[in-house]
């Protein structure tokens, strides 16, 4: 037979776990323990010295269990797994998508550096980028959507700080809008300030495409963090985060965790190891959905603009961009309703199916209003640029049927009385 390997979905439910260490279980018992126990007194020792990086490993080695805020079978189980679908070295699992962020944020940034970010970013990242890194010394740039690369350049030249550039921070496509960012291009910017003494990283918060649509470290991104919160946990019951790269830069991502001590807990590993089994057939489903309502809504007179991967125009440059680095649109469609803030609410307050809720990625549709809700924090001028507006309106699409989601659209779209029409009715 011809040399063969397993496509990851193929191997969520067994990879990186051996019965015969459980009793045979086929499930993955979760490890809910405190710590390990040695086998002898020089196995401890050399455990520790591992883990303290007193010495180098030896070629067959591994760091064996100590305590489970270094390391949990259920935690390790979850990180090899999750390695598989980005191609990643090595994995740190968190206990939110918050904690991933900010840990690589302290990791790799220090007082006196320059971050540039890409904007809109998830309001947590934003805030703690504002009100902790700025006030501990870290310069920032945040770049807008319309922002070429070249203005980018002129930026970071203009700053002075240019020689302190320690790293490129970016969310694509962004929330609420899907606005697409082109990775690549990026790295090749970062690669343009690298010198010996100072190699700025590119980090690339995935979170929107989950680990199935779009994989960044094969674009030249040096991290990609997730809030394991969405498609990765996909049933909206848990809170986690995830951090991937290479062996070199992990090492210190997971040495940090270990300190902070936010590793996710056992339990909450274990249910994202059974997530993970179905994470392919519920994206599928779940994009396969989204196109159909896209299609839907940019055909419903309520509705004036449709923002979804799927429907850019062929030769855009979002197109190109978007062809190159992701094999599907997402599920999160937003739009832009005829009307203003009581037309869109009059929509959300009489969905029947989709519930009223923030967050994304899980089997349940969800809506919400950006502008009031999750963006509410955002500046108005920076809401105006990034075009959350009041007419503006978030789904994240779930597994059900699309014909029952598009039913559901349909009625609610039916109670909202657009403005013009009003007007028409009047004359
Ligand atoms: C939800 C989210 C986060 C934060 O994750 P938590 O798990 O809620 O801490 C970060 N980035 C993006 C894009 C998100 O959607």
């Amino acid at each position: 037979m011809k040399e063969h390997s397993f496509n990851p979905e193929s191997l969520m439910m067994t990879y990186g776990y051996k019965p015969e260490l459980s009793e045979g279980a086929i499930k993955c018992p979760i490890f809910q323990t405190s710590t390990f126990v040695f086998k002898t007194a020089e196995e401890g020792k050399a455990f520790f010295e591992l883990a303290y990086g007193l010495r180098e490993k030896t070629a067959k080695e591994e760091l064996g269990l100590i305590y489970s805020r270094i390391n949990n079978p259920n935690l390790e189980i979850l990180e090899n797994r999750l390695c598989l679908w980005d191609k990643a070295d090595d994995c740190a699992v968190f206990e939110s998508g918050m904690s991933a962020i900010s840990t690589v944020l302290l990791e790799f940034l220090k007082p006196g550096d320059l971050l540039v970010y890409s904007n809109p970013l998830y309001g947590g990242t934003d805030h703690f980028i504002h009100h902790f890194l700025n006030k501990i010394g870290v310069h920032t740039i945040g770049i807008m959507p319309d922002h070429s690369i070249d203005q980018v350049e002129e930026m970071i030249e203009a700053s002075g700080k240019a020689d302190k550039l320690a790293m490129i921070y970016l969310e694509t496509p962004a929330n609420p809008t899907n606005h697409i960012v082109d990775i690549e291009k990026f790295s090749q910017l970062a690669a343009c300030y690298s010198k010996d003494e100072n190699k700025p990283l590119l980090v690339v918060d995935n979170t929107y495409m989950g680990p199935l649509w779009q994989h960044p470290l094969q674009c030249g991104a040096d991290l990609v963090v997730y809030s394991a919160t969405k498609y990765i946990g996909g049933h909206s019951d848990l809170i986690a985060g995830a951090v991937l790269g290479s062996s070199e830069l992990m090492i210190r991502v997971k040495t940090l965790r270990t300190f902070l001590g936010n590793m996710v807990s056992p339990n909450t590993a274990w249910l994202l190891l059974r997530s993970l089994e179905t994470l392919k057939v519920r994206m599928d489903q779940q994009t396969h959905n989204a196109q159909v309502i896209a299609e839907y809504l940019e055909n419903h007179p309520k509705v004036e603009k449709v923002y979804y991967l799927g429907l850019l125009k062929e030769n855009t440059d979002e197109y190109l961009t978007y062809t190159k680095q992701c094999s599907a649109p997402g599920a999160m469609v937003s739009f832009d309703i005829v009307g203003g803030e009581k037309e869109a609410f009059t929509f959300l307050n009489n969905l029947k199916l989709m519930k009223l809720a923030v967050s994304l990625g899980g089997t349940e549709s969800l809506a919400q209003h950006p502008k009031t809700m999750t963006h509410a924090g955002v500046n108005e001028e920076q809401q105006r640029q990034m075009n959350v507006t009041n007419k503006l309106v978030r789904l994240s699409i779930g597994v059900e049927s699309s014909k029952d989601l598009i039913w559901d659209l349909e009625q609610s779209l039916e109670k909202v009385k657009t403005p013009k029409l009003e007007v028409e009715i009047v004359m």
